[in-house]
């Protein structure tokens, strides 16, 4: 599923009610620093090539106009959010443009929430790190414990490593959302009682003000991967459930 504009939608979320998305990322391709089998975009490999990376004077033009001519029809929008073909903080100007969407919202939708779907792997560059602090909704992806597993299921390209992830979500200090993918293939499974018996405890460590759990909505790139249940993901959590975490479960 690929995204061709920069500003897409507004389209119903039951989550997010009327949300506009922002794509940051090439029009006819695919950036992220993940490979993760059951990505919606397909392999990065696959992606059609294009590089050209939106500016933030590209996206003050394409964010201005949707905005305006949504407010002149009484379009409601009631989120904003970041969750293009790649990893958004990927694109250089990543900074400005939250500055830019902040600025917009206020403008012409001042109740909208701003949201950013990311891959975490950006937050220890200070400027991501500023930048996602200034959003209503950082939502920060960790789908496994160990570098290990997270090879496996995420694929990153360079170095990585949970621990650094875990140092830089403990600088949001709980103001943050943790994403995680559950799901299992004949290599791992995601609800074996020692994995995740190690990402509770990140959980605990982190304190984000929210934990959303998810699993296989879309075709994914990898074959052989089977989802869980909505029952069996509250199961899976519910340990985390009675320490009082909130936690949003998506089938
Ligand atoms: S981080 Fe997101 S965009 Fe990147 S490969 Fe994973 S699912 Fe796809």
């Amino acid at each position: 599923m690929m995204r061709e504009e920069i500003v897409f939608g507004p389209i119903h979320s039951r989550r997010l009610g009327s949300s506009l998305g922002i794509n940051l990322l090439p029009e006819k391709g695919k950036i992220c620093n993940f490979d993760c089998i059951y990505c919606e975009c397909g392999w990065n490999k696959d992606g059609r090539g294009d590089t050209k990376l939106p500016t933030a004077s590209m996206l003050r033009e394409a964010l201005e106009s949707k905005l305006s001519a949504c407010k002149a029809v009484g379009t409601p929008i009631d989120s904003i959010t970041f969750s293009g073909d790649g990893e958004p903080t990927l694109n250089p100007d990543f900074p400005e443009i939250i500055d830019i969407t902040l600025e917009l919202r206020a403008k012409y939708y001042p109740k909208a929430v701003v949201s950013v779907l990311s891959n975490a792997t950006m937050i220890g560059h200070e400027k991501v790190f500023e930048a996602l602090r200034k959003v209503d909704n950082p939502i920060l992806k960790l789908d496994a414990p160990t570098d290990e597993l997270v090879r496996r299921i995420n694929q990153p390209q360079g170095g990585y490593h949970v621990s650094d992830v875990v140092e830089g979500m403990l600088r949001f200090e709980g103001d943050f959302v943790m994403q995680t993918m559950f799901l299992r293939s004949p290599d791992f499974d995601s609800s074996e009682p020692e994995q995740l018996s190690a990402w509770m405890d990140i959980v605990r460590k982190v304190r984000p003000r929210e934990v959303m759990v998810y699993t296989l909505d879309r075709e994914a790139p990898a074959s052989d991967l089977e989802k869980f249940t909505v029952e069996q993901m509250r199961e899976l959590v519910k340990p985390l459930a009675e320490e009082g975490f909130k936690i949003q479960i998506r089938g």
